[in-house]
């Protein structure tokens, strides 16, 4: 069996989270391995709603958990989930990489002031320090999950870098901080004592397994917050597309099954373009029946139109072989529903994302418009219950993206999931 690497198609917020926990049971690993704790996943977990922003979402499922290098965390979030583990009585069955970065308390100051600095140009971070995190993994001046099992080390880096860190806090953004390095490690070690026993080597447990387990890789981030390829600079810090598993794992290149996430309607949180984007009342009404507020910072996610572009351009990018269309209960309560089909720029037609986030500003979107099925779908187990207007929907989306709908969503429930 290939591996299995699951992909939101548009700015996250999919209902990733909903499908891995759902298709663990047919897998015996279940691998987080890109983003961090700005990621939020939820699931309904014997009646009760859990947000995860680290842990992989087979835990619910009992699986062999993986964090690989390509995630990053901030430890007391992690500690958090491992407490929400054990009151819940989940075994954990957890490898986290050596190489993983970890997201220190000055990370979490410059990215407020960073924000701050770029005032109505902020990227909408949700200002837990990813994004400096990942500079300083970039600049090989992170501190990495290794570190915790060598408190020497661990310290004379904190002892290095502290000063330069306060210093750029102070000089560059004004702010003064009363960071101790005694404080920082001390934390550490705290945090070294319940996390040191679950670090390994991740890329070596892959490369051994891929044969022989069946593996679920999960990506954290939707395709159009890949921090290249996404609407630039309104990203996250890292790569988000499926041929990123690789070096995120550090796994050979073996072939891979993409199941792309497609919400059937568009959301997203924080700044950056967002042509089918409606500010008006039928955007009210998706966000309050899709319950669009965002998991990690509770920010209401702005709501619009399924935008096929971007969906063809994550096609073109993660090359899926099947698709999960989440949410379509939610358009239950429109009489017309559009669908982006093209976009207008000028006198220019578009296809697709056009590559270049000025020209997407600018766009105009083009629409086809369907005709709402107006019942509620809840509790449809089978495609021949759902409603004929609701099957057209569907293949419609099937037919243009060139890709089967494999799985269909039709609430937050693990069992609210039609395989076809
Ligand atoms: P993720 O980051 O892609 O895992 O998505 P989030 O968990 O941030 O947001 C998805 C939200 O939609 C969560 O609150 C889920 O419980 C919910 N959800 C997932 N699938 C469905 C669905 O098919 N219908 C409805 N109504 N809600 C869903």
């Amino acid at each position: 069996m290939k591996p299995t690497v699951m992909i939101g198609a548009q700015w996250g917020d999919e209902g990733k989270g909903k499908l891995v926990d759902a298709l663990a049971a047919d897998y015996d690993v279940v691998a987080r391995f890109n983003g961090g704790n700005n990621a939020g996943h939820t699931i309904m977990y014997q009646g009760e709603q859990c947000k995860l922003h680290v842990l992989p979402s087979g835990i619910f499922q009992k699986k062999i958990l993986l964090i690989a290098q390509g995630a990053v965390f901030d430890p007391n979030v992690l500690l958090t989930e491992l407490e929400f583990c054990k009151k819940h009585r989940l075994k954990l069955d957890l490898l986290i990489d050596y190489r993983v970065n970890l997201v220190m308390p000055y990370h979490k100051l410059m990215d407020g002031a960073h924000e701050a600095w770029k005032g109505k140009k902020a990227t909408g971070s949700v200002g837990v320090g990813i994004g400096y995190c990942y500079e300083d993994r970039n600049n090989r001046s992170g501190i990495r999950c290794e570190d915790l099992l060598h408190p020497i080390i661990l310290k004379e880096k904190i002892v290095m870098l502290l000063p330069l860190k306060m210093a750029i806090l102070e000089k560059v953004y004004g702010i003064k901080t009363n960071l101790k390095v005694k404080t920082i490690v001390d934390d550490l070690l705290v945090a070294a004592k319940i996390l040191g026993p679950y670090v390994g080597d991740v890329s070596l447990y892959v490369s051994d397994n891929v044969d022989k387990k069946k593996l679920l890789f999960e990506g954290a981030m939707g395709t159009m917050l890949d921090g290249q390829f996404g609407t630039y600079p309104y990203t996250v810090a890292n790569n988000t597309i499926a041929s990123s598993v690789f070096p995120s794992i550090g796994m050979p290149q073996v072939p891979l099954k993409v199941i792309g996430v497609v919400k059937a309607y568009t959301t997203r949180v924080g700044g950056g373009p967002f042509p089918t984007e409606q500010i008006n009342a039928d955007g009210d009404t998706l966000q309050t029946i899709g319950h669009e507020v965002a998991a990690t910072s509770g920010r209401i996610r702005r709501c619009g139109w399924l935008d096929l572009p971007i969906i063809r351009f994550a096609h073109r990018l993660n090359r899926f072989d099947s698709l999960a269309l989440t949410k379509l209960d939610v358009l239950s309560d429109f009489s017309k529903i559009p669908v982006c089909v093209g976009y207008r720029y000028g006198k220019k037609l578009f296809r697709q994302y056009p590559g270049n986030s000025h020209q997407y500003a600018d766009c105009n979107p083009i629409y086809k418009v369907f005709e709402g099925w107006n019942k509620p779908l809840g509790g449809i187990k089978s495609w021949t219950a759902l409603p004929k207007l609701a099957q057209e929907y569907i293949r419609f989306i099937e037919n243009d993206i060139g890709v089967p709908i494999r799985f269909l969503s039709l609430g937050p429930q693990r069992d609210a999931l039609i395989r076809l």
